[in-house]
């Protein structure tokens, strides 16, 4: 039996986050959500989550920070970080990565994307990923 894996989504528009609530819902995952960066930190320290669903764009503290702070600390480095960001310039790419995000979901996400990369990064468990071929132009 599979134990259920827990999602924890890090955003601050309303409208997002029932968005990805409703779509991690209704694959299966269980979904906590913070509203900013630093409560984020805070509930992945609390909670230990399996994945977080990391907004890049959020007040009291953003995404990027938010991250590298997860990756500072070892209780919470190996949880991987999914970025989530309307900002999908090359350079936006290459911070996320260098603040430790495994993967990068450019907004607007369609519901199928999400479920697919939040599955496909547990099943091949963290872990930083080659950049994808469209990168390397
Ligand atoms: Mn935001």
């Amino acid at each position: 039996m599979e134990r259920t894996s827990t999602i924890l989504l890090v955003e601050d528009n309303e409208d997002n986050q029932e968005i990805y609530r409703i779509i991690l819902a209704h694959h299966g995952y269980a979904v906590l959500q913070a509203y900013d960066g630093g409560l984020g930190v805070e509930m992945a320290r609390a909670h230990a989550p399996d994945l977080i669903l990391m907004d890049l764009t959020m007040p009291v503290m953003d995404g990027l920070e938010a991250t590298r702070m997860l990756k500072a600390d070892p209780a919470t480095a190996a949880i991987p970080v999914v970025a989530l960001t309307a900002h999908t310039g090359s350079e936006d790419r290459a911070a996320a990565a260098a603040a430790g995000c495994a993967a990068f979901l450019s907004k607007p996400v369609e519901p199928g994307r999400v479920a697919a990369e939040v599955r496909r990064i547990l099943e091949d468990g963290a872990g930083p990923r080659p950049s994808p071929k469209e990168e390397r132009r």
